[in-house]
């Protein structure tokens, strides 16, 4: 199942939840460390294919993400792309379908039904 990482806008910090895509579409995700169903879906899981999930976790601590609004995925295709040309590194073909998706305006929840596997990072 995929992790989704979220982060908690009442006590600040993170928490990783594993879940269904169909449980994640209906759960109310409650924060583990403080018990408030304040969790923000961070921005960033859609991006991270599983073999680069460990590269990527210090470029996910850039305070720009926590601003970036996720549903606008056209910004989240431009941070993306960014992150990716910082790194100088190709970042694989999964990772440009994610990026060319966001870029056309595709909704993240829709990019990952369609990618299946898609930052399942066991
Ligand atoms: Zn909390």
């Amino acid at each position: 199942m995929p992790v989704y990482e979220y982060i908690c806008r009442a006590c600040g910090r993170r928490a990783r939840l594993r879940m269904s895509f169909a449980e994640y579409d209906s759960a109310t995700s409650v924060c583990p460390h403080c018990g408030r169903a304040e969790l923000r879906r961070r921005v960033g899981r859609v991006a991270v294919a599983r073999s680069e999930a460990t590269r990527l976790d210090g470029l996910m601590d850039d305070p720009a993400l926590d601003a970036l609004d996720e549903d606008d995925p056209r910004a989240m295709g431009r941070m993306m792309r960014r992150m990716s040309d910082e790194m100088g590194e190709e970042m694989g073909q999964e990772f440009d379908e994610v990026v060319g998706r966001l870029e056309s305006g595709e909704s993240p929840a829709s990019i990952e039904a369609a990618m299946p596997g898609l930052g399942d990072i066991d």
